[in-house]
């Protein structure tokens, strides 16, 4: 299981990434939630989950 941190380059909110290669994942994009930047393809070869760590500040939400 491979684990680390990834950042938002929009909006800033941080993530936690698991990499579970011993299972299978589906194909597709993970988008950040604050803002919807797409921040990885997947291509099924392995089970990515993200989770939301660090809530931007709103001050950064600009279009
Ligand atoms: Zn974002």
């Amino acid at each position: 299981m491979k684990k680390g941190d990834t950042t938002c380059p929009r909006c800033g909110a941080g993530f936690r990434r698991l990499e579970l290669s011993s299972k299978q994942g589906t194909e597709g994009e993970y988008h950040c939630p604050v803002c919807d930047t797409p921040l990885e393809v997947f291509d099924g070869h392995a089970l990515v989950i993200y989770r939301l760590t660090i809530q931007p500040s709103i001050g950064t939400l600009k279009a």
